[in-house]
């Protein structure tokens, strides 16, 4: 319809807008967004979610579709930000860093950065992390106060996340737990610090970071978000006192289940006739029992169903309808399609 083209062109011009001017497109590159799961998700889960884009998408199943390729590409590229434990920390940390300072700050590229066998990341954190929490408007009082007295030196706090399945939330567990932080230097004892004398082990920053194998108890009962502090486990300060360990829980919701701000949604796979006719379906809850749910004539892809009592640890459990994707068809259901086609269905 050129008649149509016309006059919206038209009408573009008279309200003074340009032409032909590239479209600027925001890119939300943010790789949880991308793979549509919370920041809570454990990498487990991650993977999972991962996979099933990944075939949806592969070329294989798309030739020659640019559309579905850029997609596919898209996948690969916010896997390989958050699909290992290691680079997913990376990620996280970073992101951190830029809630904290802009992405403009000059540090915003140094997270994960190494010098002389001590993570850059981790030292700025440590020296500006008090400044930081200061400056904000909300603790300015407080700013003024501590900038008259002494400020007290502090090791910074390191948060972490600890993935444990359902069932260790549920009785309580001991976690091994692979941790690194700063520890005062071995040689020198932190004497270094703020000195001009060398360390050979340390550059004179009187620490350096240092791995090891914790057990962290998970207490039973543990819920999804619930935070661990453990006292002057995090970041030692060669003057001061050690900052704490923050873990965060994150548990494993296991195939078909997700959370969402804490609350635990299981998808329900539904065959398209029962969702648009209503019928019965079973499905099996966290706590492995097999429950039968009605499902109302007309229900919509999408629509939840509130189960209490049969979620994580007797909470609910929000069930979620979706399609259940026939693996092959029969000759059968091959014909009824057929009819439901010429019927307009
Ligand atoms: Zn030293």
């Amino acid at each position: 319809m050129p008649g149509v083209l016309t006059a919206s062109i038209d009408a573009k011009k008279s309200i003074g807008l340009k032409l032909y001017e590239p479209l600027v497109v925001i890119m939300d590159d943010n790789p949880y967004t991308i793979l549509g799961v919370t920041k809570d998700a454990t990498d487990a889960e991650i993977k999972r979610v991962y996979r099933k884009l990944a075939r949806q998408y592969h070329p294989d199943r798309n030739p020659n579709d640019a559309a579905a390729e850029e997609k596919f590409k898209s996948i690969q590229s916010a896997y390989d930000k958050i699909g290992t434990k290691d680079s997913r920390k990376e990620y996280d940390n970073r992101d951190r860093m830029n809630d904290m300072f802009g992405n403009g700050s000059p540090f915003s590229g140094f997270g994960g950065g190494f010098s002389g066998g001590v993570d850059i990341g981790d030292m700025f954190s440590q020296f500006v992390g008090g400044r930081g929490r200061t400056q904000s408007s909300v603790n300015q009082n407080r700013e003024r106060k501590n900038s008259s007295n002494d400020e007290i030196k502090k090791g910074s706090d390191i948060e972490s996340a600890l993935d444990i399945s359902l069932e260790d939330a549920v009785k309580g567990a001991d976690i091994k737990f692979n941790h690194r932080r700063l520890k005062i230097c071995k040689k020198c004892k932190g004497t270094t610090f703020g000195t001009t004398k060398g360390c050979s082990e340390c550059n004179a920053l009187g620490i350096t970071t240092r791995e090891s194998t914790i057990t962290v108890k998970v207490p039973p009962g543990a819920v999804q978000g619930q935070q661990l502090r453990l006292k002057r486990m995090g970041n030692e300060h060669p003057k001061g006192e050690p900052g704490d360990l923050i873990i965060n829980i994150r548990l494993d919701a296991e195939e078909g289940r997700r959370w969402e701000n804490g609350r635990l949604i299981q998808e329900a796979p539904i065959s398209y006739s029962t969702l648009i006719l209503g019928g019965k379906i079973q499905i099996r809850t966290p706590s492995n029992k097999r429950i039968q749910i009605d499902i109302p004539a007309n229900s919509k892809i999408g629509d939840r169903r509130r189960l209490n009592g049969h979620g994580h640890d007797g909470g609910p459990l929000d069930i979620e309808f979706t399609i259940k994707e026939p693996e092959k068809l029969t000759k059968e259901q091959i014909q009824a399609l057929k009819k439901l086609k010429e019927t307009g269905l």
